[in-house]
């Protein structure tokens, strides 16, 4: 990677050419044109009961062939791990439970009068635990296609988007999810009352690069736009199905609270009309593939669900080994200390001896979890450094955010990471700084900085306060400028999403620290000696009124998997901020403290995987 050399300019006169502040609805109309909505999306319940709770969640993905397998036995395995909340598949390839809804046809391996779903939803019932029912549609029977025809996908010549058994897609469009759809979500919740609805696979193509020619698209979009659906997708066409996607999530919500008020509604594709978005991490993703996601969900959207789904796609539970098992402990830590459940993937039915490890290392943490519960209601991330990105649909991972995040993560310099810029403009929260990465949304902004607020704005102009016709050399400059009572940075141009692979130089990460620390002062919130890759996290519990600090040892990521941490010793930490006490709940100590000038100073003796330090 080529080195390259930060400049810092000032003093640069400003000209007449001021770009135009890009607002939500600019930023709307480029990416999908202007949407029009038809009505509010469902009341938020504020916060859901999945961000307060100390959730220690079991979700199984089961393909058709599980469905043989005893509920009894498959809820031994969960209860044995100390769960809490199951989340289990309802419809995927077949019902998992015997339906009385027309070609609903349960899967070819559940007994007769068997009852996988329900035998386990019944068990935890009894059992006080929560549950979920999961419901992917996309593999619906030949005989649901030939019957109702006008349910499914259909690409230009006519022909349907099938599975390698034949099974055919419907179209979130035709009348298959406001009619069946919803009779069998509704069959569901009379007989199971689960707590949470996930739909996964909404989209028709899983983003909106191809189109579907069924009639009902057809005739909707010549009436709407007067001319017949395009060849290629085109902005109104965005507009058309996205405003088809919010239309029918949202009848399928409405009649889900109407059957069952209270419920989580989880579409997997919908950002207005559901309480959540489907975050998801690959075995051997990113190191803070887990955070950022659950970060960024969080803040952006905190009365809504976050749970990311971690898994291997292996297919094969005997690749199941201690690699993964290393792994699965950074993540659960990382899910706990951003404010999500903790939360436990699986392919199949547990029955399967090569999980044992794993359930092991499971039940281990899920011990620990409980034990501690109290740390793990609801947690509002009290960073003082906003970091404004782009918006992502599904999927939700942000790459463009990797770099940054890496940066800021092994800076030590909390952050809490949004897709709009509500915590600034409602004033919920007092940052020392804003940083604004390309694409972000910018509503309110300008003003934010005039009233006195810090922004930096990397890789792209602001588009008030220095001139949009600034002539850079081809090397990152460091622009900063008085904008009434407060102060805008430029540093650009500079592409710093690639940077997440920890191949920074470490010329530009001097570099980058030497900037923050010019922006942030000495009052940065931590100022401590940890190696890079000690994760920190600090939180907030208003019910407690405490702050926590997590740190996630992430030294154990390699290239090619994970290994055990390194086990680091004697680890200094000077946090701003007014407390009295700090007590190391894994390694179960009081810490000596000390205070000076408004901060407060500690010393941890020693991190294994993960410690959370409590600070009353
Ligand atoms: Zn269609």
């Amino acid at each position: 990677m080529k080195r390259r050399k930060f400049i810092s300019i000032s003093g640069i006169a400003i000209t007449s050419s001021v770009l135009p502040v890009m607002t939500a609805r600019t930023f709307s109309d480029l990416v999908t044109g202007s949407r029009a909505k038809t009505d509010l999306p469902p009341a938020p319940l504020k916060p859901t009961w999945i961000n307060t709770e100390s959730l220690r969640l079991a979700w199984c993905h089961l393909s058709p062939q599980h469905a043989s397998a005893d509920p009894e036995a498959v809820f031994d395995r969960l209860v044995k791990a100390d769960f809490n909340c199951i989340m289990n598949t309802a419809v995927d390839e077949g019902a998992y439970y015997p339906s009385n809804i027309p070609f609903n046809e349960a899967c070819t391996a559940l007994p007769e009068g068997g009852d996988l779903y329900g035998g386990m939803a019944k068990l935890a019932k009894q059992n006080n635990m929560r549950t979920g029912a999961r419901f992917d549609f996309t593999h619906l029977s030949k005989e649901a296609l030939e019957a109702h025809p006008e349910w499914f996908i259909r690409h230009k010549d006519g022909s349907t988007v099938t599975d390698s058994v034949g099974r055919a897609k419907p179209c979130l469009n035709s009348n298959f999810y406001p009619t069946q759809g919803v009779s069998i979500i509704t069959e569901v919740l009379e007989k199971y009352e689960p707590d949470i609805v996930y739909i996964n696979w909404f989209l028709n193509f899983g983003g909106h690069e191809k189109i579907c020619y069924c009639e009902s698209c057809k005739s909707d979009f010549q009436e709407k736009y007067g001319r017949p659906l395009p060849d290629e997708p085109d902005a109104e066409f965005v507009e058309f199905i996205e405003e088809a996607a919010d239309n029918t999530s949202r009848k399928i919500a409405n009649a889900i609270y109407k059957k069952r008020p209270g419920t989580l509604y989880i579409n997997a594709d919908e950002d207005d009309t559901s309480h959540g978005h489907h975050l998801e991490t690959h075995a051997g993703d990113w190191i803070y593939s887990s955070s950022e996601q659950i970060n960024r969900q969080r803040t952006s959207y905190p009365d809504r669900v976050g749970i990311d789904q971690w898994f291997s796609y292996s297919g094969d539970p005997s690749e199941f080994d201690s690699n993964l098992v290393e792994e699965m402990k950074v993540r659960y830590y990382q899910f706990g200390a951003h404010g999500s459940p903790v939360a436990f993937c699986t392919q199949g039915t547990l029955l399967n001896p090569s999980h044992q490890v794993e359930l092991e290392e499971a039940a281990r943490l899920n011990a620990w979890y409980k034990e501690n519960s109290d740390l793990f209601g609801l947690q509002l991330n009290r960073s003082r450094v906003l970091l404004l990105c782009r918006p992502e649909t599904s999927p939700r991972s942000n790459h463009t955010n990797k770099g940054i995040y890496a940066l800021m993560t092994e800076l030590h310099i909390p952050v809490a990471v949004s897709e709009n810029p509500d915590s600034l403009k409602n004033a919920s929260q007092d940052y020392d700084l804003v940083i604004v990465m390309p694409g972000a949304l910018m509503d309110g902004i300008q003003e934010y900085v005039e009233k006195g607020g810090r922004a930096l704005f990397i890789d792209q102009p602001p588009p008030f306060g220095i001139p949009s016709n600034l002539e850079l050399e081809d090397k990152p400059a460091h622009i900063t400028r008085d904008v009434g009572n407060g102060q805008i940075s430029y540093l650009g141009q500079w592409d710093i999403s690639e940077y997440y692979m920890g191949e920074a130089p470490t010329a530009d990460i001097e570099m980058f620290s030497d900037i923050m620390e010019s922006l942030l002062g000495n009052d940065r919130q931590i100022i401590t000696d940890a190696p890079p890759r000690v994760e920190m996290v600090l939180m907030y519990q208003p019910d407690q009124q405490r702050s926590l600090l997590h740190l996630i040892n992430c030294s154990g990521k390699t290239q090619a998997g994970f290994r055990k941490p390194e086990i680091f010793k004697e680890i200094n930490i000077d946090l701003a901020g007014e407390f009295s006490s700090a007590r190391a709940r894994v390694s179960k100590s009081d810490l000596d403290i000390s205070k000076r000038n408004g901060r407060f100073t500690l010393s941890l003796p020693v991190l294994n995987g993960y410690e959370v330090i409590v600070l009353s």
